[in-house]
């Protein structure tokens, strides 16, 4: 072990590489004021690690380590520091810094902000690249590490860091609550999160997806309804019903937008969080008018969001659905690839952290 000096991790070496990680030792960014450096316990597998490691997202400053899920237990605060003492277990999910300052900022919308760095991949200003959570230790500024509810099991409050997340803020900034119904496009990693979160705020909660494959475990998470969209017309008992829907797919092969967009409301909302590697669908005004529905996009979420998201899992006992696999490079090479062959259900936590850092 090398801390504090430097850190350890599984790094992708280049992009046709993304299934064999390596050991790598690293060098953090110089310790500030406000920092909190986390000895690394539990990482979740996010779609985002694999779009980065085969290069799909485009090519990165390698040699790269993924993760953006991360709990640990903070083992050095910065003097400044208020919100978190030596020992806490705490959460650190994918965005790792912001300017703090600006109108984004102080609006809660620090998602949003123009100096917003990404877990890993992202170099700070002084130059050293940030790499992420399959390693011993993170240091991540007060704002972007979060007090995790001890009603919270570490593996399964993991993937609520970007996952969770992803699928909560824009849910709640769209008024999901009684009265309302949400469809979720897609039963995955994010999706399954966005059928617990809309249900624990009281919506009404379709799953939207292609084949019924997943319908048990929909209703399982508290889904009030399963549309299989491969069937015939299957949008059209539903038309102008829904407020919202969350598209989750980070895919869009074959995607026809219309029959969905023919699911909401009056200037219902049509919400994409997922990233294809393509090109995306083309929109023309006329696909709007029918019912004045409007399409948008959603990263992450701000502090405030992740601390209630949070709570509400720890008040409402939601338990993600995840698979455990022991972080090592094979571990790392293995959970990649299953992610990548779509072999995970919903999520996988990377654990076993002391046998190897
Ligand atoms: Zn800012
Ligand atoms: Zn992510």
């Amino acid at each position: 072990m090398v801390y504090p000096d430097t850190f350890e991790g599984f790094a992708i070496t280049s992009g046709d590489q993304w299934q064999s990680p390596k050991r790598f030792e690293f060098k953090p960014k110089p310790f500030g004021d406000f920092d909190i450096d986390v000895k690394i316990i539990a990482c979740g597998v996010c779609g985002s690690d694999l779009h980065t490691a085969t290069g799909g997202w485009g090519n990165k400053n390698w040699p790269l380590v993924p993760g953006h899920e991360i709990i640990g237990h903070a083992v050095k605060v910065g003097p400044k520091v208020t919100s978190v003492k030596v020992g806490d277990r705490v959460g650190v999910g994918a965005q790792i810094s912001a300017c703090l300052d600006c109108p984004q900022c102080k609006e809660d919308n620090e998602t949003y902000c123009k100096e917003q760095l990404d877990t890993y991949g992202s170099v700070y200003p002084d130059g050293t690249l940030a790499h992420g959570g399959y390693s011993s230790h993170i240091r991540a500024h007060e704002h972007f590490t979060f007090p995790i509810p001890e009603a919270l099991k570490t593996e399964e409050a993991a993937p609520m860091l970007c996952a969770g997340l992803t699928a909560y803020s824009p849910i709640f900034r769209n008024g999901a609550g009684p009265g309302k119904k949400i469809g979720i496009i897609g039963v995955g990693g994010i999706g399954h999160f966005g059928i617990m979160f809309a249900k624990a705020l009281g919506a009404e909660v379709w799953a939207i997806s292609r084949s019924s494959a997943k319908k048990a475990d929909a209703l399982k998470m508290g889904a009030d309804g399963f549309l299989e969209t491969r069937v015939k017309d299957w949008n059209v008992p539903h038309e102008f019903t829904f407020d919202m829907i969350l598209n989750t797919a980070s895919s869009d092969d074959g995607f026809d937008l219309a029959p969905y967009l023919s699911l909401l409301r009056v200037h219902g909302k049509f919400i994409s969080v997922g990233l294809p590697e393509g090109e995306g669908s083309k929109v023309r005004p006329q696909s709007l008018l029918a019912n004045g529905c409007m399409i948008g996009a959603s990263h992450l979420g701000s502090r405030k969001e992740t601390l209630d998201m949070l709570q509400l899992a720890a008040d409402k006992g939601i338990k993600s659905w995840v698979e455990t696999i022991p972080v090592s490079e094979k571990g790392c090479g293995e959970a990649l690839t299953r992610l990548h062959n779509n072999d995970v259900r919903y999520r996988f936590t990377l654990v076993d952290y002391d046998k190897q850092f």
